[in-house]
């Protein structure tokens, strides 16, 4: 008899973007002549192709698989060194990281559950509400949480609000915590934390002896010069946290696959014998264990992001969003709603209008506007009363969802 994993059990039924495919799917059955003029506003995936450089990186990287002269076989499970030093020249210039503190993956959602092979038992959990619903999922399936109550908030963890009055970014708790979970540019809010903001949370780590894990997949989209793009700008951060980044927003990799996580030599933790142990020991040797490195020729399409030309196309598509944010933004704001995010990120966060809770306001906007937006109760309980709209569109749908947004609420 093969035992399971009892801890799923405690998943709540339905990941959110599951039950909106399942929505947008009964509506188009039932509705096959307004099927076609469905927009999907809904799920975080980019709509523009690939950069040319890295189309073209790619390219030649795929030739050299074909030639026995430059074929490669397995690479180094940490990734090829030539991309490791592109991201500490670049990104990470300046900030203190050395290319051995970069570990090449194929993507943060896996790089942000995987990193919990790392943490023992008992810890204290504290994730954002709304949150990117990986960080508590991957919690759940480890067992870090009890079950989840009526609202959803399963026990064990450590809700920080994230609301209106606050802006949507958490104050530090008055409580003890271990691990903290953090997004910024924020996914689903769009909301971007202040220096001062990440240096209260640097501040409150090291004095409870917690690490920050650091979700930093849409620092291309931070237009501010004076908002952090990484938490290694902050002073102390490289001893107590950890920083996901993607290629998936900035470079369009959602369909090619590569990311990279940033542990620091100097982060630790308690082996609970009043010993500390390296992080960064702990996750090569977890790394190199259950994973044998990314493509060749994508990580060579990776370190094309940060060339010249690669750099110039990156620029542009992020323009290109954030444009439609800020289209998006105004049409909102123009029918009296209140508008959040869509600044410094691609994810414009929207009070829905008096009375609608966010799978009214969703199915509202499917079946009247003919519009996916994401319910914020998807994102926690502290969501309700929200909806995400993505700025991941082409322009022609943005103006298009514009004008039935203001034809619906205004
Ligand atoms: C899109 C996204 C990522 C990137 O995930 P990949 O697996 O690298 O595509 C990471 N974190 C958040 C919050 C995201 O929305």
């Amino acid at each position: 008899m093969a035992i399971i994993n009892a801890n799923f059990l405690k998943l709540k039924a339905g990941y959110l973007f599951p039950e909106i495919a399942r929505r947008v799917r009964a509506y188009g059955d039932a509705n096959p002549a307004l099927a076609e003029r469905i927009i999907r506003c809904g799920i975080g995936d980019v709509t523009e192709p690939l950069p040319a450089a890295a189309v073209e990186a790619m390219h030649a990287g795929v030739a050299e698989m074909a030639c026995r002269e430059t074929f490669k076989g397995y690479g180094p499970e940490q990734g090829y060194e030539f991309l490791r030093q592109a991201i500490v020249d670049n990104p990470f210039a300046g900030l203190g990281i050395s290319a051995d503190e970069v570990f090449i993956s194929d993507g943060s959602k896996c790089d942000t559950g995987n990193i919990l092979d790392i943490f023992g038992k008992g810890n204290l959990i504290a994730i954002t509400d709304p949150v990117y619903p990986v960080y508590v999922d991957t919690n759940v399936m480890a067992g870090n949480t009890g079950e989840a109550d009526a609202k959803g908030a399963y026990g064990g963890l450590v809700y920080l609000p994230c609301n209106a009055a606050n802006g949507f970014v958490a104050d530090v708790p008055n409580e003890h915590v271990d691990i903290i979970y953090l997004c910024f540019p924020n996914n689903p809010t769009g909301a971007v934390a202040t220096r001062g903001q990440l240096e209260a949370w640097v501040a409150y780590a090291r004095a409870n002896d917690a690490i920050i894990l650091f979700d930093a997949a849409y620092e291309a989209y931070i237009q501010d010069p004076a908002i952090p793009r990484s938490i290694f700008e902050i002073e102390g951060a490289r001893e107590c946290a950890i920083e996901f980044r993607s290629f998936s927003k900035n470079g369009g990799f959602t369909g090619v696959r590569c990311a990279y996580v940033v542990i620091p030599k100097t982060v630790s933790g308690s082996d609970g014998m009043g010993g500390r142990v390296s992080l960064h020991q702990l996750w090569s040797r977890r790394h190199s264990t259950k994973f044998n490195g990314a493509s060749y020729p994508v990580q060579k399409a990776a370190a094309a992001v940060f060339s010249a030309e690669g750099k110039a196309q990156v620029a542009a598509l992020i323009n290109h969003y954030m444009g439609n944010a800020k289209l998006l933004r105004e049409a909102c704001a123009a029918v009296g709603l209140p508008v959040f995010g869509g600044v410094n990120a691609p994810y414009v966060w929207v009070g829905c209008p008096a009375g609608l809770s966010s799978w009214d306001m969703f199915d509202k906007m499917l079946s009247e506007a003919q519009v996916v937006i994401t319910p914020g109760s998807g994102f926690g309980f502290g969501g309700e009363g929200y909806f995400r709209i993505s700025a991941f569109n082409s322009r022609a749908n943005v103006e298009e969802v514009c004008r039935r947004v203001q034809a619906l609420v205004g």
